[in-house]
């Protein structure tokens, strides 16, 4: 099966060269305006399928703004995002005017994205493995037996499998993180967009977060990351971009973390180093 052939494959080079052809997400001169306030401001990339894209950047550059663009927490002032090949919210009508996507149609987009975020928001009233369940149950309609195996084979795959009972507030935050990774997983995502998880974590819990985030990289998984772990960009990353002031200013493969070229990202990189 082709999960089975993408894991088995060891480099992010070998999963890219495997993966030809069409971008997973593809932004074409993305802008962002909150009223006044232009904070994205033509933001070009491609995300190739089985890949993962480490968006660095300073706080206030529009690093969460782009990955809620992505996922439809917000809508687009200009350009234009694809997801799989697809113009995300709105369609192309016969005669070349655009119409938005109802709610159906963008809910489906959406299904193929997971988000997980800074704050985990865990509902603190149901245990992980009812955390999980949760939508599976209630969006996708799934029978309770088959939504309770899932979960504890999400929950499993995060290193949780002794944990399903578990209340959030049982949980260290690091098992909470991956209560919620399990839970966007269950979703069955194409993409998985991470905004900063492991931010909110003490020092000492962010390796295990990490550590999952990287086994669904070698799993093949599509991941779009916003971080500020420069170690985790330079070992899993396939291309690693830096935004500063609403533009990506230099992208490239992850060597570029040790070779940078603009003053601004050499800075940037003096300062979290
Ligand atoms: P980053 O994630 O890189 O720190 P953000 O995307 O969160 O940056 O924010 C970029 C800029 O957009 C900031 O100046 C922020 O205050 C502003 N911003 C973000 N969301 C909103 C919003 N809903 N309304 C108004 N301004 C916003
Ligand atoms: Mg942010």
């Amino acid at each position: 099966d082709e999960n089975k052939d993408l894991a088995s494959q060891d480099t992010a080079a070998e999963r890219r060269a495997a993966q030809p052809g069409r971008p997973a997400v593809e932004a074409k001169r993305v802008h962002k305006a909150f009223g006044d306030l232009h904070v994205l401001k033509g933001i070009d990339m491609k995300v190739m399928p089985g890949t993962v894209t480490v968006i660095l950047g300073p706080s206030g550059s529009g690093k969460s703004t782009f990955l809620r663009l992505i996922n439809q927490l917000e809508t687009l002032t200009g350009g234009e995002i694809d997801v799989n090949g697809e113009m995300i919210g709105y369609k192309r009508l016969a005669d070349g005017t655009l119409q938005t996507l109802n709610d159906k149609e963008v809910a489906a987009q959406r299904a193929k994205l997971g988000m997980v975020f800074q704050k985990f928001n865990l509902f603190p009233h149901m245990t992980a493995l009812e955390n999980v369940m949760e939508a599976p149950v209630h969006v996708k309609r799934m029978p309770k037996a088959q939504a309770r195996e899932l979960a504890a084979k999400e929950l499993t795959r995060v290193g949780l499998g002794d944990r399903l009972d578990y209340y959030p507030s049982q949980l260290s935050g690091g098992q909470q993180q991956r209560v919620a990774i399990a839970r966007a997983l269950a979703m069955k995502p194409e993409i998985m967009l991470f905004d900063e998880p492991t931010s909110a974590l003490d020092p000492e819990l962010v390796g295990e977060v990490l550590g999952v985030m990287r086994q669904l990289a070698d799993e093949g998984m599509t991941m779009i990351v916003v971080t500020h772990e420069i170690g985790f960009a330079k070992e899993v990353a396939d291309q690693v971009v830096f935004m500063d002031g609403g533009v990506v200013v230099e992208s490239g493969g992850p060597g570029i973390i040790d070779d940078p070229k603009e003053p601004r990202f050499k800075d940037f990189l003096q300062h979290v180093l």
